[in-house]
């Protein structure tokens, strides 16, 4: 197993194998390519856009999708994924990164917000001219929306998935087998405050593991500022490597950040004791090159 970084700073960390960088975020801010890194770019949450223009926003029969509305329990405010001028500068960001020396495109957000969205006066139009069923249309809108990204983008293609295995495909329109057609693995984020309590975690990654035609990726939040959630979390990156996960992602604030999670494994003599008493062999493996650098 691999361990990596999803990061908001375009810098490559020592003892990090894979490293993930933030070029597009939900609030809307777009930056330059990062050079040999994964670009990760969030597709249709953009607060900005709909701040600037209020007619981009998805719609359903409980009001827009903006987080401001509690009638859903939205995370980001989402932009209608049919709206075509947003489409095409979403593209051509896309398109304007792979023409830098990237690793490659994974894309977040690329899809609806929710079951009952989006009823705006084009969503429906287009609907019914499919001649599908809500499902089918949501779905066969999103899988078309990555056909053409992916047209775009040299190297590495992947997506992060909304962590839900059963009703992917009839909330947010995820057909996740067609997805599996296209992308070179899956980035399956498992977000939480602390891993203190890590069941859910051990079990979405093995479900995600176990049904998704493509490798798996997993990302996990470290953004701990206590000895007790950096325990926690490194337990729960060993549980997952036991299972057939291709790599773990550490989604950090910054380098150091990074940095100070080595530090932590590689002085708690307790923690590396632990490994090696049940068996923890590929995070071990880490830990140990994690002590020749820190
Ligand atoms: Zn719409």
């Amino acid at each position: 197993m691999q361990i990596g970084l999803v990061t908001y700073k375009s810098e490559k960390v020592e003892g990090y194998d894979l490293h993930v960088y933030y070029s597009k975020s939900a609030d809307g801010q777009a930056f330059p390519a990062a050079k040999d890194m994964q670009n990760d770019v969030t597709v249709f949450c953009d607060a900005k856009a709909i701040r600037e223009d209020p007619s981009l926003v998805a719609m359903s029969n409980m009001g827009p999708a903006l987080r401001k509305n509690k009638r859903s329990n939205l995370a980001f405010d989402f932009v209608c994924p049919t709206h075509p001028d947003y489409k095409t500068k979403t593209l051509n960001y896309i398109e304007n990164l792979s023409k830098e020396n990237i690793m490659g495109v994974t894309l977040n957000l690329y899809h609806f917000p929710d079951q009952d969205y989006c009823v705006c006066p084009r969503c429906v139009e287009l609907w019914k001219q499919s001649g599908l069923n809500w499902t089918q249309w949501r779905a066969q809108t999103v899988t078309q929306f990555l056909r053409e990204a992916k047209a775009k983008v040299k190297g590495i293609f992947a997506v992060e998935i909304y962590p839900d295995p059963v009703l992917a495909k009839e909330r947010y329109g995820l057909d996740l087998e067609a997805i599996a057609g296209l992308v070179d693995y899956f980035h399956v984020p498992l977000s939480s405050r602390d891993y203190l309590t890590n069941y859910w975690t051990i079990m979405l990654a093995r479900d995600f593991a176990a049904s998704l035609k493509k490798p798996v990726i997993v990302e996990l939040s470290a953004e701990m500022p206590t000895d007790e959630k950096l325990e926690a979390l490194l337990k729960t990156v060993a549980y997952v490597s036991r299972h057939k996960v291709d790599a773990v992602l550490l989604l950090v604030h910054d380098s150091e950040n990074a940095r100070q999670v080595c530090r932590f494994a590689v002085q708690n003599r307790d923690l590396r004791d632990w490994l090696e008493k049940y068996d923890f062999g590929e995070m071990s493996r880490i830990v140990d090159g994690w002590a020749k650098l820190y």
